[in-house]
């Protein structure tokens, strides 16, 4: 659907400085400051977007309240939430190629992946939570004879949606899919990085219908806006995806104010775990590398830890490093590159000083370097970073880049030792032919994910949310609905 002619024209489309929308219409912070907007493709100014106050964030609380409070959403027909939500589903799929580029530019995700999770992934999910939200409501519990006991599913209020740079579009759909669904209103914070897509599929919801009010979008900085939306006494409900630094101070934020439900999805430093008895070692290889290395590894589940049966290391290894180097790095919007630009010049510093680190430690490391620092992008070689330990930082943390840390294992137990051996528990993922060992390592492993012979992929019907502190709720099927409701009872004499 998007061909290279076509991308070519649309990446040199001159971009007009962003804007908040608030209350339905378009807006400049309140104090008139912006940001530059810096392009990871080649590190040039895109353009600016509202450095946005806290008056600015409390102005589209407050404008989320009223289109709450006076039902202008919560009380329509389903029939007519439903129309308005598959309008603005096929508005962005109809605008998917202009999304698709206008997002690469804005944060280097390669063209290919991002056509497809972006733009038609958000219109996918937005579709599948319109078609959900009449089919989702009470019960009557089986009380006796003198009482009815009745159920209800009311929506929760006002929503505060704070949302990452890897796949804005994607996972912004996730919290605006289902929280509309039930009937709430919605203040987005954008990530700085990555806000332009998301400000643009808020317009295409007004012109599918959507009441002004119903979904604000507010840019700025995560510690003065997200902060603001995290404070306020009138959101009910925080939806976050993101970092555990930022997890835990909404976590506090809800706590200093009206104790708000705080919903996280955040990192993961996921174990990919490889048997000898795996079917095919060079599919396993090919899809592993993908599982790390797409979208530079900006990508929550990535498999970042491969943990090998060390009787197959050094094959392994070597298939993995032949899959890596059939892997295209470079100019995200050339449909070509198997991945394109890491996200901002921060990510890749940090990025390298992992790998960095892992080389004065004197552990072996294939790849890891920056690329193509003459267009003034930030561009890095997928790095593959071998015995790795487990008391190294690369074991435990998550670097959310290019770079896989592998660690051999001699038994089942010591690999589900390994593989749990971190704070976190997203995603994982084991290669085996044994049916036996497969369903011992789906109950051992603790992750809100597991793959058997696979890697990514799953689609919007079943949940994603992680355990330990990878997180505390989960995004996507109708499990998602669950965040945007209250339970009511009503108890009546008969
Ligand atoms: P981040 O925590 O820095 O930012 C996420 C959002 O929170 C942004 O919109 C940001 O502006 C806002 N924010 C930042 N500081 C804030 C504060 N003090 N108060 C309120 N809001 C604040 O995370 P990031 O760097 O954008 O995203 C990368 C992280 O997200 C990684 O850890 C990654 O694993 C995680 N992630 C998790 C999932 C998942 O489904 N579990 C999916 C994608 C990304």
């Amino acid at each position: 659907m998007l061909d290279q002619a076509t991308i070519d024209t649309l990446r040199k489309a001159p971009v007009p400085p962003a804007q908040n929308l608030i209350n339905g219409l378009s807006c400049a912070a309140s104090d008139g400051q912006v940001m530059d907007v810096i392009s990871p493709v080649d590190g040039s100014t895109l353009t600016t977007m509202p450095r946005s106050t806290a008056t600015d964030a409390d102005r589209a609380i407050a404008a989320a309240r009223r289109a709450f409070d006076d039902g202008r959403w919560s009380d329509m027909a389903p029939a007519a939430r439903k129309k308005i939500m598959f309008k603005w589903a096929e508005l962005i799929e109809k605008h998917a190629p202009e999304l698709a580029v206008l997002g690469v530019r804005n944060n280097g995700t390669e063209i290919a992946m991002a056509l497809k999770a972006e733009p038609l992934g958000a219109a996918q999910t937005i579709r599948y939570y319109a078609e959900a939200l009449d089919k989702v409501y009470g019960e009557i519990a089986p009380t006796d004879g003198n009482t009815l006991g009745m159920i209800h599913k009311t929506p929760v209020g006002v929503v505060g949606a704070l949302i990452p740079w890897n796949f804005p579009l994607m996972i912004g759909a996730w919290k605006l899919g289902p929280a509309l669904a039930a009937g709430c209103t919605v203040v987005v914070k954008p990530p700085e990085t990555a806000s332009l897509t998301l400000i643009r599929i808020a317009e295409l919801a007004l012109e599918a219908g959507l009441p002004a009010g119903v979904v604000n979008v507010v840019t700025g900085e995560g510690a003065v806006v997200g902060a603001a939306i995290a404070e306020s006494m009138h959101v009910d409900v925080l939806t976050f995806t993101g970092s555990g630094t930022t997890g835990r101070r909404l976590i506090e934020a809800s706590a200093r104010s009206n104790m708000k439900r705080v919903y996280l999805e955040l990192g993961g430093k996921s174990p990919n775990i490889v048997f000898a008895d795996a079917p095919d070692l060079t599919k396993a290889a090919k899809i592993s590398a993908a599982g790390i290395f797409r979208n530079s590894g900006q990508v929550c589940i990535a498999g970042a830890r491969l943990l090998v049966e060390r009787s197959i290391q050094e094959e392994f290894t070597d298939l993995l490093i032949k899959a890596t180097e059939s892997m295209k790095i470079g100019d995200p919007l050339d449909l070509g590159s198997a991945a394109g630009a890491v996200n901002s010049a921060r990510q890749l510093k940090q990025n390298l000083a992992f790998v960095a680190e892992a080389r004065a430690l004197g552990r072996p490391v294939y790849g890891g370097e920056q690329l193509l620092a003459e267009t003034g992008g930030f561009y890095m070689a997928p790095a593959i970073v071998s015995d790795v330990m487990p008391s190294d930082r690369l074991f435990r943390e998550e670097v959310f880049g290019p770079v896989l840390a592998v660690t051999p294992f001699d038994s089942d137990e010591e690999a589900i030792a390994l593989a749990n051996g971190t704070e976190f528990g997203l995603a994982s993922a084991v290669w085996t032919s044994n049916l036996s060992r497969a369903h011992r390592m789906i109950a051992k492993l603790r992750a809100g994910v597991v793959h058997v012979n696979t890697y990514g992929g799953a689609d919007g019907t079943v949940p994603l949310g992680g355990v330990k502190q990878s997180g505390n709720g989960h995004d996507k099927s109708m499990h998602a609905m669950d965040k945007f409701f209250d339970l009511k009872t009503a108890w009546i004499a008969l």
